[in-house]
This record gives structure tokens, sequence and C-alpha cells, in this order.
């Protein structure tokens, strides 16, 4: 038995509208998919304008830009993140500060992001870690107070909720990835979603080269842009995936509550919480080990493997790369990290497969406290 960390769910759908975009999607066709995908995907979040890119890291990139982030610049953002979240950051040449997470949620702690905020501070960029929310509330009144803006990268959080609303649509804009890792997905890609309408100008403009939509000159841009556009073809793609995301978003959860049933007899692991007014989307069932009690990362990893699981690392901090040498370690996202493991979680996955991957779990939880 085999199991592999994530997969895609690709059904006759998804063949069915990828044939007709690629045999058919050309000339006037060109965009078809692609302003039906934009348009779906902002009626299923419940955000007027939204823009299909290329990935979720360039959909970030450009709405920094838009917002005008740069040089003398500061930028508050999680340590315990993925590079994608903090690399357009450095692009524009502005400040990364990156602040502590909290011990439930393993997202930004509201606390030590009001201790990191400074006049030169121009944003704050919120993870939902692994489907798990930020507190949102907390975030955004320090932000209201500073008057600066919060961003969502919900690029893990597809189908989670926060007191109603999807993650993605609370900040100023959010961003999604559709990597084929995520929870739907169109090989490569993302979205740029927003409320605002004069960002999503800003961002369009951006998007295209810098060319108006307005504009009626051929090949006249109007500003230096970039390039982050995703293809009709995959957008075909992604409107198959999104006529299935509650599907893809509830076996999600399914397999994430069936790993906390089997479980729950280790009582010193923590996992995924979902406190009240929350509902994620659980793209990454997390076990995360007791302190102190010599669990050993990399000898877990080694059991996974040997057992044929492929069990992934916490995200390390941000902090500890090389390129961000010399910036203060962050406790709390430096003890989780060397503590936690990601699960396997791909649509379909069986009972059984759980049960698997938990005992393996369970025979390093016994290893590690012996
Ligand atoms: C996957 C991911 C991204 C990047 O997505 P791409 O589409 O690969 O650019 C950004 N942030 C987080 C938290 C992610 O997990």
């Amino acid at each position: 038995m085999k199991i592999p960390y994530t997969k895609p769910s690709i059904g006759p759908m998804e063949i069915e509208l990828v044939t007709d975009a690629v045999a058919t999607g050309w000339g006037e066709n060109c965009y078809q998919y692609l302003d039906l995908f934009e348009r779906r995907f902002g009626e299923w979040l419940d955000v007027p304008y939204t823009i299909a890119t290329s990935s979720c890291t360039g959909a970030l990139h450009m709405g920094l830009l838009a917002l005008g982030i740069g040089p003398g610049d500061e930028v508050i953002l999680a340590d315990t993140n993925w590079i994608a979240t903090v690399a357009p950051v450095v692009h524009l040449g502005a400040t990364p500060i990156f602040v502590d997470i909290l011990d439930d949620s393993w997202c930004l702690d509201p606390i030590k992001v009001q201790e990191a905020l400074t006049t030169r501070t121009k944003a704050i960029i919120a993870t939902h870690l692994y489907g798990n929310l930020c507190n949102m509330f907390e975030l955004l009144r320090l932000a209201n107070d500073m008057g600066i803006p919060i961003i969502e990268d919900a690029a893990e959080a597809i189908g989670s909720l926060y007191f109603g609303r999807r993650a993605g649509s609370i900040g100023l804009f959010g961003v999604f990835s559709l990597h084929g890792s995520k929870t739907i997905t169109t090989g490569e890609g993302g979205v740029f979603a927003t409320r605002d309408p004069e960002l999503y100008e800003r961002v369009l403009t951006i998007s295209n080269h810098g060319r108006a939509r307005e504009e009626t000159r051929q090949f006249w841009p109007e500003v230096v842009g970039l390039k982050y556009k995703m293809s009709n073809i995959q957008a075909a793609l992604g409107c198959a995936q999104l006529e299935r995301v509650e599907e893809l978003v509830n076996d999600k959860r399914r397999i994430f509550f069936k790993y906390k049933e089997l479980l729950s007899g280790l009582p010193q692991l923590s996992m995924n919480p979902e406190p009240e007014g929350t509902f994620i989307g659980a793209w990454m069932p997390t076990v995360v080990f007791p302190e102190f009690e010599g669990f050993n990362r990399e000898q877990a990893l080694e059991t996974f493997q040997r057992n044929q699981i492929d069990a992934r690392v916490f995200f390390w901090p941000l902090s500890e790369l090389p390129m961000f040498k010399g910036t203060p370690t962050q406790r709390r996202s430096k003890s989780i990290s060397s503590r936690g493991i990601n699960l396997p979680s791909y649509f379909g996955m069986k009972d059984e497969e759980v049960q698997y991957v938990v005992d393996v779990v369970r025979s390093v939880a016994v290893g590690s406290t012996t």
C-alpha cells in the first residue's frame, strides 16, 4: 500500500471541458472559460471582482504592487509560512516582518502583530495555514486602527468559513492557489479576489502587461505591469473543479474527521482546530506532537517513508531559511515546526488507508515517549 500526500480528483467533466477548451477555445472564444471561471469563482466566494492568475504567488505579487508597496515599507506575516507568501514582498523591495504564531491555530498571533506594527507597516498578510482560520476579528481591528489593509493568503483555505464568510473574502483582497496539491486545481493557477473596484482595476491593468481595459490603442501599456494570466484551457479545468468544490471540500473534511476520531486515543497530539464560528476546509490534516517528549521529526519521517506513506514536515520557520539569516527566532513557530507532521489527504482516500496512516502515527507517538 502506497499512500500519496495529496492528488487531484479528475473526473469526466474535467476531461470534457478541457477537451472542449483545447479544441474550440481560440480566436473569439479564447476567453470563454476564463470569463466563466472568474464569474463562478466570484459567485462561490461572494466577492464581486476576481482575476484568474497563473499562480497564487503571482496574484499576491500583483495585489501588493497595486497597493504601491515597495522599498522602505514593512509587511507583517507569520513566521510559519510557505515561501510563496513572502517572496513577492521581497521582490518588491519591501521588508518582511515575521511574527510568531498561536499554539492552537498555528496562524498569526494578533498580540505579536500589534507589537510589530510601526509607522512603516503597509500591510498584514494573514495566511490561513493548512485551512485553519486566522483570528480575523482581532487582526481587522488592529489593521483598521492603523489604517492598513489585511490581505488574506487563502491558498490552503478553499472551503474554510469564518463566521459565515469564506476565507479569502474578508480582507482588502484574498489570494488562492490552484496548484495540483490544493483542494481544487487547474494544474498551476491562482485567483485574486477583492470587493474594491479601484484596486480591481489597478490589478487588472497590471495583470495585462499594464494595458488598461478601456485603452483603444493596440499594444499600448500605460504602466510596466506583470504577466500572470491563467490560460483558457486551465480555466476550463477550473470550471469543472468549481462545480465539484463542495464535494471535494466535504471529502477533505471526512478524511480529517476520520483521522481525528482514530487519533482520539492519543490526546497528547494536537490537530487542526475548528473553533466556534468557523468551518475548516481541512486541506491538510496535521498532527503536532507534544513538546519535551523527545519527538524526532527525522526519525518519524523515516518511519512514514518505510511504510510507504508520503507524510510531510510542517513548514520551516521563514526566519530559519538562509536568505533571512539574522532575523529573530520566533519561539512557537520554531517549536511547533519541529513537532508537526502533515498527514496524507486526497479525494476518495479510504477509511482503511486513514487507519493505516494512523497506525504509523501511533507507533511514532509511542516510540517518542519511551
Ligand atoms: C500553495 C501556497 C501558495 C502558493 O501557491 P502557488 O499557486 O504555488 O503560487 C501560497 N501560500 C500558501 C500558504 C500556499 O500553501
